[in-house]
């Protein structure tokens, strides 16, 4: 290995029924925020997400339409591609699970591996199966109506004959990886929950359907045609078919063994990736993750965020109307780590007016105006700073952020209020008027222009899009320090907000 670290981000693939929402697009910034503090401290970074296109809802969905699943499948996670632009993501890959020539061969090779590890025996199975989750439920597992609580829809019954993994066979495996944070997973509470959830007792999983039942649709089982691989066990597989398990492509080494490994999901799908996934990976003998964070979920006005509601929000269309970077620094700043956030547009505009376009904003106005006024548009070399610049150089070279540590550890109580008190301070400066007469206001200014740049390199985490002029080092460039000056770098205008807020 090379002396940089290598990082790979993941997010978790949807499956692609229908358009994205504010909640696919959350966890799409916090992945991204994680991938540009990494290649900002130097390191080689992948950020990979996709889409998962083989589940049964996608056949539902089609078939709703009269097309074929590919042609759906095409054209809904197209709409999942084209976030890049608005939510100003840097993703380096993007997997489409029905068509990308990597992935069949990786799921192949997968289930081959399990096989040979005598993982898999074929039994019949009756039970609740909701189409949403992809998953068997219990009855103890729904809520007192007998509704799945992800999607609030009674699960039907299905009989049939499946192959079952051997879960249970991992259980010590995985409690000692979990407890010993082996395989971290944040925030704790969400640690403490898959424990007990293997220490209640893992029971074998059925990876197959009838092709019946999946209408032909998905990844025929290796020898088995009458069957089709479950679509979470061929989902999963992306994180590694990507960078190429199934071609053995030196790729895979190079970012999958020998590259710290870091997923973000939400919290509905934590038995997916911290159980079934690591015993899948130690099934086959491939490596495991390092890290899990896992995210809550938004709410819309209160309710929870779906199509039959009315609510599920097109992040594209926020993007247009309020801007990516006040989209981006709300889900970031006010997402909570622990309970649902509920998004409002006003809340969103608030955020910005506040953060952006009055702390921020007027203060790397004023900054520049200074910069000019005192060094001629140069920016000064870095000298040591105080210990306000210390904490953010901490922050930054932390090599274990997760996404929530990021937003709310760094811009709600590190950033933001660092930004309001120099721009505070900035104001007085300027109301003063007066240029530097001694040598104590001179080096008071030279250090307020680096810390300044330092924020705005910082910033570019958050804010990429109106950052993308800022200057890389300390050392800045008058063109920069101009540009600042004269238009405005973070761009959020009080007057453009408030009016479409109310
Ligand atoms: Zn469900």
């Amino acid at each position: 290995m090379s002396s940089s670290r290598r990082y790979t981000v993941m997010t978790a693939i949807p499956y692609v029924n229908g358009r994205p929402h504010v909640g696919h697009a959350l966890e799409l910034v916090q992945a991204d925020v994680l991938a540009r503090h990494r290649r900002q401290c130097g390191d080689e970074v992948r950020f990979q997400t996709g889409t998962d296109d083989n589940a049964l809802k996608n056949v539902q969905g089609a078939e709703a339409e009269g097309i074929t699943p590919q042609e759906y499948v095409a054209r809904v996670a197209e709409r999942f591609a084209g976030l890049r632009e608005p939510l100003d993501l840097s993703f380096d890959d993007f997997i489409n699970t029905s068509s990308d020539p990597r992935h069949r061969p990786g799921v192949d090779k997968l289930w081959a591996a399990c096989a040979a590890r005598g993982d898999f025996y074929k039994k019949a199975y009756s039970g609740l199966y909701c189409v949403g989750c992809e998953r068997f439920y219990t009855a103890d597992e729904l809520t007192p109506d007998g509704h799945c609580e992800e999607h609030g829809t009674a699960p039907e019954p299905v009989e049939e004959s499946n192959w079952f993994f051997r879960l249970s066979r991992y259980q010590d495996a995985l409690e000692e990886l979990i407890s010993s944070d082996r395989l971290r997973i944040e925030p704790a509470t969400r640690k403490r929950e898959v424990l007990s959830f293997i220490r209640a007792g893992l029971e074998d999983f059925s990876v197959s359907r009838s092709v019946a039942r999946a209408r032909g649709w998905g990844i025929p089982v290796p020898g088995d045609p009458g069957q089709v691989i479950y679509v979470w066990y061929d989902a999963l597989a992306n994180y590694i078919t990507a960078p190429g398990y199934g071609t053995d492509d030196p790729q895979f080494t190079y970012w999958w063994d020998e590259s710290e490994r870091v997923h973000v999901i939400g919290k509905g799908i934590i038995r997916f990736h911290a159980v079934y996934w690591p015993a899948m990976l130690l099934s086959a003998g491939v490596s495991l993750p390092g890290t899990i964070f896992v995210h809550e979920y938004l709410t819309a006005g209160g309710e929870k965020i779906s199509k039959s509601a009315g609510n599920a929000e097109d992040p594209a269309d926020l993007a247009t109307r309020y801007g990516t970077d006040a989209l981006r620094w709300w889900m970031l700043c006010e997402v909570a780590r622990f309970g649902d956030t509920d998004y409002t547009a006003p809340r969103l505009v608030n955020r910005a007016n506040e953060d952006l376009a009055n702390n921020l904003g007027n203060f790397v106005n004023r900054t520049a105006s200074m910069i000019h006024r005192y060094r001629n548009g140069v920016v000064p070399s870095s000298e040591a700073g105080t210990t306000e610049v210390a904490a953010l150089r901490q922050v930054r070279s932390g090599p274990s952020l997760g996404p929530c540590h990021h937003s709310r550890g760094v811009t709600g109580e590190g950033l933001r209020p660092a930004v309001g008190a120099r721009n505070r301070r900035s104001a007085r400066r300027c109301r003063s008027g007066s240029p530097p007469r001694d040598a104590a206001r001179n080096r008071s200014r030279r250090s307020g222009g680096m810390r300044a740049t330092s924020r705005v390199r910082f910033l570019r985490l958050f804010q990429p899009h109106r950052c993308r002029s800022a200057p890389a080092s300390t050392r800045g460039s008058p063109g920069w320090a101009r540009s600042a000056a004269t238009s405005s770098p973070i761009g959020v205008s009080v007057s453009a907000y408030s009016g479409k807020a109310s």
